[in-house]
This record gives C-alpha cells, structure tokens and sequence, in this order.
C-alpha cells in the first residue's frame, strides 16, 4: 500500500534554463533520477558547447595559485569514465576523442614552465611524466623537430564536444526530457518547483549579480585530406611565442584553438584569429598546412573572476550552473553530480570551491 501511494504521487517538477552541455547534462540525469524536467533554450547546443575543442585536461593546465581549479577539474576527470559510459549505454554514442594529452616545450622558457607544472600538480599528488627530445619522437613522429621537451598526461582525456551534446540531446529525449524552445526572459516567471539555472554566460542576465562575463574564444576545425599522413594520435598543446595553442584529435581530422579576448559579446571570427591559430598549430605539426580548413568559428566562455564555476543554490528554488569558463566539457560531470545532490537538499564536498556564496550572499539580497 505505501509504495502504491509513493508511485502514485505526481513527481516533483524541474526546470532547466539553457541546454549547453551543462544544461542537458542535468536535464538527463535529473529526469533519469525522477524529476519531471522541462529544458528550456530557444537553440540547444548552439553555444559555447558547439564550439569547443573537448579536452578534458585539469593537470595539463595546473599552475600556482590555481589548486582549486586543478581539484575540481581532477575531480570531474575522474567521474568521466562513468559518466561516458552511462551515456554510451543509453545512446550508443561513444564521446571520446583522444586518451592522453602531451604538452610540448619549444624553447628554454617554455621547458621550465613545463617542470614547474609538474612541480605544482605533483605536489598536490597528480602524476604528469616529463618525456624528452627522444621520447618526443617516439610517440608523436609527426610533431616539429624543434620541440625539445614534453609533459604527458596519461590520463586526460578529450571528447568531440559535438557528439557529446548529441549524445545528451538524444539521452533528454530518451529519458523524457520535455524540451521546450524558447527563451526564458523572467526565472520567477516559471510554473516548476525547482529551476537550474544553466545558460551559460547569459546566466548573467537574468541574475543580474551573477559575476560571469563573456570571453570569445576563435576555433578551428581542420579535416586531413586523403594521402597526408595522421595527426596526433592524443591532445597536443604548446605556447608558441607566448601564445597557447592546442590540438584535439577529431575522427576525421584535428580541432585547433583557441584565441582569447575579453571582446564582450562578439563571436566574429577574426583574419588574426585564424592567422595566429594556423601559425601556431603549424609551429607544433608542420603536416597541418596540407589540411583542408574546414570550419572557423568564435564561442564565448562563461568567465568568473576566480576561474571556478558558479554551482550552488542562490534561493530555496533557485541553483545555479555557470560560469563554467574555460572547463565546461571537463567540468560537466561533477557538475550533474553537484547539481542532483543539491536538488536533493545536500552538497558535494568535493565541488565546495564552486559554490556561489563565496562571491555574494544572494538569499539576503533578493
Ligand atoms: C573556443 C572555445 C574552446 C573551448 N574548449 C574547451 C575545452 O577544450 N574543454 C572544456 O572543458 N571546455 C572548453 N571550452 C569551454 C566550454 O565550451 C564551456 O565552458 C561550456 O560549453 C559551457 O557550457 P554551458 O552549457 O554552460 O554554456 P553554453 O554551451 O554556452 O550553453 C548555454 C545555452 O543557454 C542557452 N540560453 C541562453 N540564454 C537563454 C535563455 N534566456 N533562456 C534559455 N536558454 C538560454 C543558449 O542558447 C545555449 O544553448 C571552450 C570554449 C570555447 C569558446
């Protein structure tokens, strides 16, 4: 008898504003859970997500000063796998691009840049293995013969960021997501119980004191044309005259980016852009000049002051999901998880530093 009334009491009802790869993501699991979930975006996947070049690679980018960053982003890397495969399961898409990640030293500055991040992540107990001119050649024969030392993360991982939003799409469809396409312009406005907010850096409009500020980022996709030979078999990163560049290996070809700009809210791709992004790649994997430029295009990067997400409840209805900046992809994992424990009344400790309250105290203000 009891649980016959459990069963037969309606489910409690959630909205999800924006449906980025943060916004689907919860909006799946949520409704897999037994919310009933509406999502609401007037072009899902059409933001920051579409663009992005999907890798996964917290320690690769430790630094000092930024532990916090590299805990969190640590942490979500290693709900990937699960997170990945539970996906797989329910949509028979794998989402993987690349299983390791290497950053490449080119001159003397950048090498010692190399070894204080090692220096850095290994303190605070991750591994990344410092590999030299030889080792180099071994596992990537195709890199420039003047890259002279290397830093190998055997671990990260990267996702075509594109197959994981349609993975998500079609995980929402499957677990009853209701999708509804159209733009939210008042949050109080909404019938559900519960509302996550998830729109990225428009997050910041309508919670005017969320402090998210959009950064461009230019991107390009390059396809390998038939008879030039293969492009990284793992993430490839490098600073190339002090600016930082990477590559992301696709199925069909590699991901190059990205450019950084506080441009505002401008996704104009630039003739420099482009210019810089095909030097630079070229300086690290000289075979990309035979690739066919197949797509340029600029995303904004939902930006905080301190580089953490915003993850957390602003008010008894209200959590909030932004601001994931530079890591969305890597940072959706342990976000859902975030998420779910808070819609649940309890807080993940291990994404405490994201918690919203560490910038104002938005209860008492609203
Ligand atoms: C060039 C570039 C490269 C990147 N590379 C990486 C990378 O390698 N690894 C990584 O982890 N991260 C990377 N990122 C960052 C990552 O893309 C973002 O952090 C992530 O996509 C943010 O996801 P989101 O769902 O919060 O936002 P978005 O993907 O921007 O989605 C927000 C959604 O909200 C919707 N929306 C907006 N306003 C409203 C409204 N009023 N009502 C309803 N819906 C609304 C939009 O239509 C959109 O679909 C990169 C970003 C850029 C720009």
């Amino acid at each position: 008898m009891g649980s016959e009334v459990k069963r037969m009491r309606p489910r409690a009802t959630l909205a999800v504003v924006g449906g980025g790869v943060i916004g689907l993501a919860i909006a799946w699991r949520a409704a897999e859970t037994g919310w009933r979930v509406t999502l609401y975006d007037p072009a899902p996947g059409s933001g920051a997500s579409h663009v992005a070049g999907g890798m996964l690679a917290p320690l690769s980018e430790g630094w000092p000063g930024e532990e916090l960053v590299l805990d969190l982003g640590a942490a979500s890397l290693q709900r990937w796998p699960d997170f990945a495969a539970r996906l797989q399961q329910a949509t028979g898409i794998d989402v993987f691009s690349a299983r390791e990640s290497l950053t490449v030293a080119l001159d003397g500055a950048d090498a010692a840049d190399l070894r204080t991040i090692a220096d850095c992540v290994g303190r605070q107990g991750y591994e990344l293995r410092i590999i030299d001119r030889a080792g180099l050649r071994a596992a990537e024969p195709a890199l420039a013969r003047s890259a002279r030392l290397g830093l190998l993360a055997a671990d990260e991982l990267a996702v075509d960021n594109r197959a994981l939003v349609a993975a998500l799409r079609r995980a929402c469809a499957g677990a009853g997501v209701d999708l509804v396409e159209r733009a939210i312009t008042d949050i109080d406005a909404l019938a559900e119980e519960q509302v996550v907010l998830a729109a990225g850096y428009s997050s910041a409009k309508l919670w005017p004191r969320l402090p998210i500020r959009p950064v461009k980022g230019e991107i390009l996709r390059l396809r390998r044309r038939r008879g030039v030979a293969p492009g990284p078999s793992r993430v490839i990163r490098a600073r190339v005259h002090g600016r930082p560049v990477y590559l992301v290996p696709r199925a069909d070809g590699v991901v190059v980016g990205a450019t950084q700009y506080e441009a505002g809210v401008d996704t104009t791709v630039t003739v420099g852009g482009v210019r810089d992004l095909i030097a630079d790649a070229q300086a690290i994997l000289p075979s990309v000049a035979e690739y066919e430029l197949a797509e340029s295009a600029a995303g904004l990067r939902p930006m905080t002051p301190d580089n953490l997400p915003l993850i957390g409840r602003l008010t008894d209805r209200v959590v909030v999901a932004s601001g994931h900046g530079r890591n969305g992809i890597l940072l959706t994992a342990i976000t859902v998880d975030a998420v779910l424990a808070q819609l649940e009344g309890n807080q993940l400790l291990e994404a405490k530093s994201a918690d919203p309250q560490r910038f104002t105290d938005e209860k008492e203000r609203r």
